[in-house]
């Protein structure tokens, strides 16, 4: 069977399962096949190799079980990195770019400014900060070490060496250390949220999604927790969920951060707070 054929194939048999069929298959087909976008257009004619074939079918079958193409093809592109991911990662969203512009922003270009990625997965957020800001000493933490080794992985292959990688949970990998900006992707579904058991976001770990009976869990306890590991003027940075801004805002205000402010993601929702601790005296 030819390329293109398999794609239209494929494609039609996918339709009822996923509602981006053709966008996957074509996805699957370019992993399994090692080719880009163009190639595969140039190379719909061929014919499939007898080992191609099945490695496709198998794929098309676990995506058609919902399985995420992220983790079929053990890839996702983020701030233009080219990051590897597995099911012991969450996948890193186009929104969470969000985050990285904003700690962008406040980081200046050239100077050794000391910054932390919190719960960092696959390591997305400190590799696009660390790509961006060759200046900075970086540190990412994450409580699995086997999220630590896919972001080791992911630094590597991108030739990163000024971010180190460190098991903890949250703020513990740091004791005693003080930062000029910390960041966070943390946890901040609701336990119940129908959203756990729709799409991608099944098959994701529990533990980057799932943050207690009112979401808040993981951000509560960055929040309080922050302050100590801040310098004088210190900015958080933290994603929560899209009708979490009012209840993050005043988890902040009362813990005593200043120059707080929402952003919003591109479909309008508040999703990103931005503090810093207070100058002293
Ligand atoms: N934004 C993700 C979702 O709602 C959740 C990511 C997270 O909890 N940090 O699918």
């Amino acid at each position: 069977m030819s390329l293109s054929e398999y794609l239209t194939h494929a494609g039609t048999e996918l339709a009822p399962l996923s509602p981006s069929a053709r966008a996957d298959v074509e996805a699957l087909a370019m992993h399994v096949c090692g080719l880009d976008r163009a190639g595969l257009v140039t190379h719909g004619p061929d014919t499939l190799n007898p080992e191609q074939l099945r490695q496709l079918d198998a794929l098309v079958r676990r995506r058609a079980r919902g399985e995420p193409i992220a983790y079929l093809t053990g890839r996702r592109e983020f701030w233009s990195l080219d990051l590897k991911v597995t099911a012991q990662t969450l996948i890193p969203r186009p929104e969470t770019e969000l985050l990285v512009e904003l700690a962008l922003a406040r980081i200046p270009a050239q100077t050794p400014w000391d910054v932390a990625d919190l719960g960092t997965g696959s390591g997305a957020v400190a590799l696009a900060l660390a790509r961006e800001r060759p200046a900075c000493r970086l540190i990412a933490t994450d409580v699995s070490p086997a999220a630590l080794t896919v972001a080791r992985d992911n630094a590597r292959s991108h030739g990163i060496v000024h971010v180190t990688f460190r098991e903890g949970h949250w703020l513990a990998a740091l004791a005693g250390e003080r930062f000029d900006l910390l960041v966070s992707n943390p946890p901040y579904i609701r336990d119940g949220d129908p959203h756990l058991d729709a799409g991608d976001v099944r098959f994701e770990p529990g533990i980057a999604l799932r943050a207690g009976t009112d979401g808040l869990a993981a951000i509560r306890e960055i929040a309080t927790g922050a302050q100590d590991h801040l310098k004088p003027g210190g900015w958080l940075l933290l994603e929560h969920g899209y009708d979490q801004a009012q209840a993050v805002r005043e988890m902040f205000v009362l813990a005593g951060y200043h120059d707080c402010a929402s952003y919003l993601d591109f479909a309008g929702h508040a999703r990103i707070i931005a503090g810093r601790r207070a100058e002293d005296g």
